[in-house]
C-alpha cells in the first residue's frame, strides 16, 4: 500500500488534543496511521528567523513536519493572498477583495518555499494530497523541482463561477496551477461545472470521455467528493452528551422555551447579520414565539486580524443587542450571542437539545455544521433544520427547509415553519437526511478520494508521469504535450 502525504495549512499534532478532535483530523490520521506516511504544513508558529527545515515529530508509522513562518510571510500568504483575496473571490465577495502585488508574491514565495521543504520527505511512489485554497500552486511548485509523485488537491470551499474567477487579475496562474495536480476534488457537482466551465470556456480545455480535462499543456481529473462527518460517531457524542454539565445548564437556563442554534466562526461567508434580521423578522411578525424561543448564536472569532471580520464583529455586536434591547423582558433575552468556542461534545448536546438549527450561509463549501446537527439529533424527537441553499451541504441535506439567506421575510418563515413542524414530519425530514449522512460519511469521502487518486496514478498521464520518476526522467515530465 503506498504511503500517503498529507498538506495542509495546520497540522493536528499527536500533542494538540483539540485539533485532532474533529472529524476530518481523525479521518486523515487515521488513514496515516494504516498507510504510514508524513503530514505536513504550517506550524502556527510564527517567528523571526524561520528554518528552511522542517521540525519532524513521529508517532508510530507517521511522521508529522511542520514549518514556522516569518510575520511577513504570514502576512502576504496567509492573510493577504489566502484570506483578503482568494476567500472573499471563491465566496462571490469581489468588493471585499484586498488585491496587493506583494500578496500574490507571498502566497507563490510561500507555496515554493513549503514545496522545497517538503521535497526531500517524499517516497517516489507516495500518494501526496493537498489540501485547501492556501496551497493551490503547490503542485506546480513540486513539478518545477522535478517531482514526478501522484499529486492530488482538495479544495473546501466553493469554487467560485468562470465570470467570477475572472476578477481576478491572477485567475490563469491560478487555474493553470491547479492543473498540474493528478486529481483536483472540489466539494459539489456545481463547483466541478465552474471549474469546467472556465478550462473550456476561458482556457479553451478538452473535457474528455473519461473524465479527464486537458488545459494549459496540462491534462488533470476534476470530480466532486463531498465532504461527510463521522456521523456515528458523532450521534453518539449527541446521545451522551445529553448527560454532561454543560448541556444540562443550558436546558436548565431554558425554563422550559423552545432553543433554536447558530454555530459558525465569525465569518462574512456565514450570513449572520442577515440571519439577526430574519430572527428579529420572526419576533415582529410572529409574536406568539416572544418569550418562547430562545435563539443561541456561537460565533467564535476568527482571523481577527482581518479588518472586515473586526468591522462584521462590530456589526453583530451591535445587532445583538438591538434584538435584546428591544425585545428581551425580564426573564426572557431573546439572543444568547457567545463569542467562544465550544469542543464538539459540548457542541453535539447543544444541538440535541435545539428544536431548530439555523445553517444561512450566503456561500459555504459544504458546512459540517448543518451535517452535525442532523446526525445530533434524537431519532424519536428530531429537530428542523433550516439550511441555505447556497452551502454546499443543501444538495445532499435537501429535505431540510431551503432558504434563500438575502430574503430575510422567507428565512423568518421558514424558521416559524421549524417551529411548528408537527413530530411525524421532523423524524421523516430527519430519516431522510440521516441515511445520506451515514452512507456518505467521511470515511466514504476520504476512500473515494484515495481511489481516485491512487486511479490516477495507475492509468494515463499519472501513471507515465510516474514511470519516468522511477527511471529517474524527472522534471522534463511536466513540458511533455499531451
Ligand atoms: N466548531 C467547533 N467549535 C465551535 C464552533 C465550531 O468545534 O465553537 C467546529 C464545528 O463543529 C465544525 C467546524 O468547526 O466541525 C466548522 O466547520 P464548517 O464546515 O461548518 O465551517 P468552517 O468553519 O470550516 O467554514
Amino acid at each position: 500500500m503506498a504511503r500517503l502525504v498529507i498538506v495542509s495549512n495546520r497540522v493536528a499534532l499527536p500533542d494538540d488534543r483539540a485539533a485532532r478532535a474533529g472529524g476530518l483530523a481523525v479521518a486523515l490520521t487515521e488513514a496515516l496511521s494504516r498507510q504510514g506516511g508524513v503530514w505536513f504544513g504550517w506550524s502556527g508558529e510564527i517567528v523571526e528567523q524561520p528554518s528552511e527545515e522542517p521540525r519532524l515529530a513521529a508517532q508510530g508509522n507517521v511522521t508529522y513536519a511542520t514549518l514556522d513562518i516569518a510575520a511577513a510571510d504570514h502576512d502576504a500568504f496567509y492573510v493577504g493572498y489566502a484570506n483578503s483575496i482568494l476567500w472573499p473571490l471563491f465566496h462571490y465577495r469581489l468588493g471585499l477583495i484586498d488585491y496587493r502585488q506583494a500578496s500574490l508574491a507571498g502566497y507563490l514565495a510561500m507555496n515554493e518555499r513549503f514545496a522545497r521543504a517538503l521535497l526531500p520527505l517524499l517516497q517516489p511512489d507516495d500518494l501526496v494530497w493537498i489540501h485547501d485554497y492556501h496551497f493551490i500552486p503547490m503542485a506546480a511548485a513540486l513539478r518545477r523541482l522535478g517531482s514526478t509523485h501522484h499529486l492530488g488537491f482538495f479544495l473546501h470551499i466553493p469554487f467560485p463561477a468562470p465570470e467570477v474567477l475572472s476578477a481576478l487579475p491572477d485567475h490563469e496562474r491560478l487555474v493553470s496551477d491547479l492543473c498540474a495536480y493528478d486529481l483536483v476534488g472540489l466539494q459539489t457537482e456545481g463547483d466541478v461545472r465552474a471549474l469546467s466551465d472556465y478550462l473550456t470556456q476561458e482556457a479553451r480545455g478538452l473535457l474528455h470521455s473519461d473524465g479527464m480535462v486537458s488545459a494549459f499543456g496540462q491534462r488533470t481529473r476534476v470530480q466532486a467528493f463531498p465532504i461527510g462527518i463521522d456521523t456515528d460517531h458523532f450521534a453518539r457524542l449527541a446521545a451522551s452528551a445529553t448527560r454532561r454539565k454543560d448541556s444540562q445548564r443550558l436546558r436548565d437556563s431554558l425554563l422550559g422555551r423552545t432553543l433554536m442554534i447558530g454555530v459558525d466562526r465569525l465569518d462574512y461567508s456565514k450570513g449572520l447579520p442577515k440571519r439577526m434580521e430574519a430572527y428579529q423578522e420572526l419576533l415582529a411578525r410572529r409574536p406568539e414565539h416572544r418569550s418562547r424561543v430562545v435563539y443561541m448564536q456561537v460565533a467564535p472569532i476568527s482571523r481577527g486580524e482581518v479588518p472586515e471580520y473586526k468591522r462584521l464583529r462590530r456589526e453583530l455586536e451591535g445587532m445583538a443587542g438591538r434584538i435584546n434591547g428591544k425585545y428581551a423582558e425580564l426573564d426572557w433575552m431573546p439572543v444568547r450571542y457567545l463569542n467562544k468556542s465550544f469542543a464538539r461534545h459540548a457542541l453535539a448536546g447543544f444541538y440535541r437539545a435545539s428544536r431548530v438549527g439555523i445553517v444561512t450561509p450566503a456561500r459555504d463549501g459544504m458546512n459540517l455544521v448543518a451535517k452535525e446537527y442532523v446526525a445530533a439529533q434524537d431519532p424519536d424527537d428530531p429537530g428542523a433544520l433550516v439550511l441555505s441553499r447556497f452551502a454546499g451541504a443543501a444538495r445532499e441535506l435537501d429535505a431540510a427547509l431551503l432558504v434563500n439567506p438575502v430574503d430575510v421575510e422567507r428565512v423568518a418563515d421558514a424558521l416559524h415553519a421549524a417551529l411548528a413542524m408537527p413530530a411525524e414530519e421532523r423524524k421523516a425530514r430527519w430519516a431522510r437526511m440521516m441515511a445520506v449522512l451515514r452512507a456518505r460519511d467521511v470515511a466514504f469521502w476520504r476512500e473515494s478520494y484515495l481511489a481516485a487518486l491512487a486511479h490516477a496514478r495507475d492509468t494515463g498521464w499519472g501513471g507515465i508521469r510516474a514511470l519516468l520518476g522511477r527511471l529517474g526522467v524527472g522534471g522534463a515530465a511536466r513540458a511533455a504535450p499531451l
